[in-house]
């Protein structure tokens, strides 16, 4: 799992397998009463004689595919977060929280609102859902006492759960609700602004998603890759310094950086007259410091990598900078005050 991919694939595997096996179990005569799955976790109503055989049948599919088999005790067994109960003519279902002793979302964390109503209405609309009528309020009272060990008010828990009995056992709002299309923006979260962003959006029929910050993942794990070498990084704007003066080469390219520079380091080589590298060490004499390129933008959109590359060359200066007239594109002159405050700073 973890690729996008992963779970359209698993199904289209569990599928031809199930098809499969099913079809040689009638052959052998054995009949599966029920069967249903979800992703790769099955369950089926069968003869407890016929288990084994059912088992092996799975497991003959495919080497790397091979499955465990549980079987009920005392007339219940788990499946997903469901109890199953066998009860005279049905099964009853009641919902067995993943993590009942676990943390969600705090109440009183700095998080969108709208994040820790959506924690609560999942807890209660599993609890309701999962759930058959005769042991509906022991699972509500489970949510309940989950979310107030995750701080959730009293009152808050109470509404939500009378709004959530409601819109599903008395009203059919979400069938027949037409959805027009939704216009999202995503920010990051700041406390009490974002609220009230939310509101003037709303007002122009779009839906602000607020993204919280501060996350775990970025606090310890932003380190886990291994950097990737400057030489072979694509999609950069890069600078070349001349290795005797201030004069600095400036440049962008899609591909590896270091097959660019090997290009310059040609160019050099071959005096090519349409290389400003090349110019400035027919006409100086001075060598490049091929070693020390440096990186000073990553931008995947050409356009925009373009217009990077010609804001860095007028950010240092044209006389500080042997790129060739052209390369130094054009700049409305409204910009010239902005990239003279930049110039000043370090
Ligand atoms: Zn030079």
């Amino acid at each position: 799992m973890g690729s996008p991919l992963s779970p359209v694939i698993s199904n289209v595997v569990m599928e031809k397998l199930e098809q499969e096996c099913r079809l040689q179990l009638e052959e052998k005569g054995i009949h599966l009463k029920l069967y249903r799955r979800y992703v790769d976790d099955c369950m089926c109503i069968a003869r407890r004689e016929h288990i084994q055989t059912i088992v092996d049948t799975f497991n003959s599919f495919h080497d790397r595919l091979q499955f465990t088999v549980e079987m009920e005790v005392g007339g219940k067994i788990k499946f997903l977060d469901m109890m199953l109960e066998r009860a005279d003519d049905q099964i009853n279902t009641s919902w067995l929280p993943k993590h009942s002793n676990g943390r969600y979302l705090d109440y009183t964390s700095k998080s969108p609102f709208q994040h820790k109503q959506n924690t609560a209405i999942a807890l209660i609309d599993r609890a309701i859902k999962l759930t058959c009528g005769a042991k509906r309020e022991e699972t509500l009272k489970q949510a309940t006492q989950i979310l107030e060990r995750n701080n959730y008010p009293s009152w808050f828990i109470q509404k939500l759960k009378r709004l959530r009995i409601h819109k599903h056992y008395n009203t059919l709002e979400a069938d027949n609700r037409t959805t027009l299309p939704q216009k999202y923006v995503s920010a990051p979260y700041v406390p009490g602004l974002s609220e009230k962003l939310r509101k003037v959006l709303r007002k122009n029929d779009v839906t602000l998603a607020s993204r919280p910050q501060n996350k775990i993942k970025n606090q310890i794990f932003s380190k886990l890759k291994d950097p990737i070498p400057p030489g072979k990084q694509k999609n950069v704007v890069y600078c070349i310094p001349c290795g005797a003066d201030e004069k600095v080469y400036i440049g962008q390219t899609k591909r590896m950086l270091e097959v660019r520079v090997a290009e310059h380091k040609n160019d050099c080589r071959g005096r090519n007259p349409k290389s400003g590298l090349a110019v400035h060490k027919m006409e100086e004499g001075h060598i490049f410091n091929f070693d020390q390129v440096k990186i000073l933008d990553r931008i995947q959109d050409q356009a925009t990598r373009n217009i990077a590359e010609v804001f860095h060359i007028k950010k240092r200066g044209e006389d500080l900078t042997v790129n060739l007239q052209r390369e130094c594109g054009n700049f409305n002159s409204a910009y010239n005050g902005l990239l003279a405050q930049l110039r000043r700073q370090p």
